[in-house]
């Protein structure tokens, strides 16, 4: 059992006050996913993206592994060709430290998913061995073929289509607890 009032001053501590805990058994899978990082995303082949990662089937089962999830919301407005790189590192740096923290908390398989495909360092490189930061790169969640759309909409929160060059864009991260 997740005891997430300990959880919830975690997370209000490093200022994550933007979330919501849904089932393991909610978040949907789905192959088209895997096809859309395949064929279309200029992304393919980074170190945390497709080919790179586990097959549907085995985050399916990954999934499986885990009874509770957080899913987090950072919402900005942003230019589309201009993309806050700085800012979303630092969103990443703050879902690590949450990682450790949940973990150091005595949750051992906490494992999170990014909001972006990792994006620490510029170059990135085209397989896990020569990644230049192994123990800090997270996948994305529809890098492990989460249908995020779904998903999220399911959970109760808005996601949009990003249709214009200057919108908010919303990004989501997912925390997988046991
Ligand atoms: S740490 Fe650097 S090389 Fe590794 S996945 Fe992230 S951006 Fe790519």
């Amino acid at each position: 059992m997740v005891r997430k009032e300990k959880l919830n001053t975690i997370f209000k501590n490093l200022g994550l006050i933007d979330y919501k805990w849904i089932n393991s058994s909610d978040i949907i899978v789905s192959t088209w996913v895997r096809v859309k990082c395949t064929f279309g995303c200029s992304d393919y082949g980074l170190s945390v993206c497709p080919p790179n990662v586990p097959s549907v089937k085995e985050c399916r089962d990954f999934f499986g592994e885990y009874s509770s999830v957080v899913l987090f919301r950072f919402n900005f407005v942003a230019d589309k060709e201009n993309y806050p790189e700085d800012y979303s590192k630092e969103i990443t740096k703050g879902l690590l430290d949450l990682e450790r923290e949940v973990f150091l908390e005595g949750f051992p398989k906490v494992f999170v998913l990014n909001q972006t495909c990792c994006g620490l360092c510029s170059g990135c490189v085209k397989n896990r061995i020569d990644c230049k930061n192994l123990s800090k790169s997270r996948p994305s969640p529809e890098a492990f073929a989460i249908d995020v759309f779904s998903t999220i909409k399911k959970a109760g929160f808005e996601i949009n289509v990003i249709k214009t060059t200057h919108q908010e864009i919303n990004r989501y991260a997912v925390l997988m607890i046991e």
